[in-house]
């Protein structure tokens, strides 16, 4: 199929976006890499009246340590984000799950900020974000509001991102000593989107999990923190794994639906299989 029919304008400041806003409210759609905005336009599943070309607004593709946290801009490409002297100082994570998203061709045009908007349940960096506790970034021709990660998605392929607003930057905080990061996901090929994905990001001290935030992507309507995981686990000395009380935190805390794909029960027990994963890995680093 082809798209319908639309206007195209290249934006070369935020304010050209916000006029675009003002003059054809939710008619307007955002073009950031085009992965997720071009099929859906070519299957017409999004029927916009003009899309507006963030691409050539250069404050956006920035990457900049800021005292404690990293500022990473909308429009840095995954690619680029990947191979981030700074992002692999400073949040590994990023590096992690980066390597499980999609094939390079992908990745050379896709940015984080369409990804984090897209909000796909399956993708991977709305569950880092979460892991992470990063901030958004956000600005309107009203002004800008800063938006948690846990505040931001709010459903399938749902954000809170009011009408005309724009995400610029992503603020994530630097790893502190003794944090220790982990991604896993469980996909059919190298590339596919995950059965079943977990971030988590984990603080030890003197033998103990002290903190531990679990993010989970491809089970439920959107990435989800499991904060029963994480009651379950923390103040547990390292390597230690009750396999009963995680089972029944992750039925607690994730209701993935059955699908064409799989079932829930699977997607249910791949994270399981994720979360011990995790565990070993922390209990393996803490002790180096
Ligand atoms: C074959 C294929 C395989 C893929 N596999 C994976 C995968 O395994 N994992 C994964 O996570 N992703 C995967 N993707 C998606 C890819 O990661 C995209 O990069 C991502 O979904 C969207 O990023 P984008 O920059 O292309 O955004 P676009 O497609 O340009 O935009 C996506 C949405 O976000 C909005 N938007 C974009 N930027 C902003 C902004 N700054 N402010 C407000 N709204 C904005 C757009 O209006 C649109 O609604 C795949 C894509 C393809 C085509």
């Amino acid at each position: 199929m082809k798209p319908r029919t639309f206007d195209y304008l290249r934006a070369k400041t935020l304010a050209d976006v916000f006029a675009v806003f003002e003059a054809h409210g939710d008619e307007a759609l955002i073009l950031a890499g085009g992965q997720s905005v071009v099929p859906a336009l070519n299957m017409r599943l999004s029927e916009p009246a003009i899309l507006v070309d963030i691409n050539r607004i250069p404050e956006l593709d920035r990457i900049e340590l800021q005292g404690g946290v990293v500022r990473i801009g909308a429009l840095c490409r995954h690619e680029t984000v990947r191979r981030s002297d700074v992002i692999a100082g400073h949040v590994p994570l990023l590096v992690q799950a980066l390597a499980h998203v999609a094939h390079p061709a992908i990745r050379n045009r896709g940015t984080l900020g369409g990804s984090l908007c897209n909000a796909d349940p399956a993708a991977e960096l709305p569950a880092c974000a979460l892991a992470l506790g990063t901030t958004m970034v956000v600005e309107s021709a009203s002004g800008s509001r800063r938006i948690p990660a846990s505040d931001f998605f709010i459903g399938f392929y749902e954000t809170s991102l009011e009408p005309g607003e724009v995400l610029v930057a992503m603020e994530v905080p630097v790893a502190g000593n003794g944090e220790i990061h982990f991604f896993d996901e469980i996909a059919r090929r190298q590339g596919d989107f995950a059965l079943a994905g977990l971030a988590a990001v984990a603080k030890c001290d003197g033998g103990r999990l002290v903190s531990v935030r679990f993010a989970f992507h491809s089970c439920g309507d959107r990435s989800l923190l499991s904060p029963q995981l994480s009651a379950v686990v923390e103040g547990m000395p390292n390597g230690a794994v009750d396999g009963a009380a995680i089972d029944a935190a992750l039925k607690g805390d994730l209701d993935p639906p059955d699908d064409a794909v799989t079932s829930s029960e699977t997607r249910l027990h791949l994270a399981g299989v994720l979360v011990r994963r995790a565990l070993a890995h922390i209990n393996s680093e803490a002790d180096t």
